[in-house]
């Protein structure tokens, strides 16, 4: 059973019986709204990442789209060199020749069971080319367009907890 340390804020209901090409389109339209985002379980409380047609925990379809936080903690990343274009519909292609890009799996500090893959973005939402991220680094996590689709990114910072 996933955990949550604080209120859950829904940001829509996540309609299983439209497929995962229906939840596909649900997450973009959910992304547009600059709110990184993660799949809830109305029934028990577990959170996912990424979304499921059914809840790991309890089987329901009974799904939300909830709001992932504004802050997480780096668990990994990875740093991709580009060896010029490639035709996937995949973040390579989306970065073109603004390369290399960070990719960075990060812990919702309100989800501490999930994990989300953001792309590493300046503070002004450019794509970061040199900052080197360590294993626990706060982030700030949002979405930005790219390539004309919405994608979760996160920026480091800021260093102290608020709370
Ligand atoms: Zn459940």
């Amino acid at each position: 059973m996933n955990e949550t340390t604080a209120e859950v804020t829904v940001l829509g209901l996540c309609d299983a019986e439209k497929g995962t090409a229906g939840m596909a389109a649900q997450y973009g339209e959910i992304l547009a709204g600059g709110r990184a985002v993660l799949q809830g379980c109305a029934r028990c409380g577990a959170a996912a990442f990424p979304p499921r047609l059914r809840c790991r925990s309890c089987s329901s379809d009974d799904l939300q789209w909830w709001d992932a936080g504004d802050t997480a903690k780096v668990t990994s990343w990875a740093r991709v060199a580009l060896n010029g274009p490639t035709e996937t519909a995949s973040v390579p292609r989306r970065v073109g020749k603004d390369g290399p890009y960070t990719t960075v799996v990060v812990q919702p500090e309100s989800f501490a069971d999930v994990r989300l893959l953001c792309l590493l973005v300046t503070a002004d939402g450019g794509i970061e080319h040199d900052a080197v991220p360590t294993s626990n680094d706060r982030v700030t996590v949002r979405t930005a367009s790219l390539g004309g689709s919405m994608v979760p990114v996160c920026s480091l910072g800021p260093n102290e907890d608020p709370r």
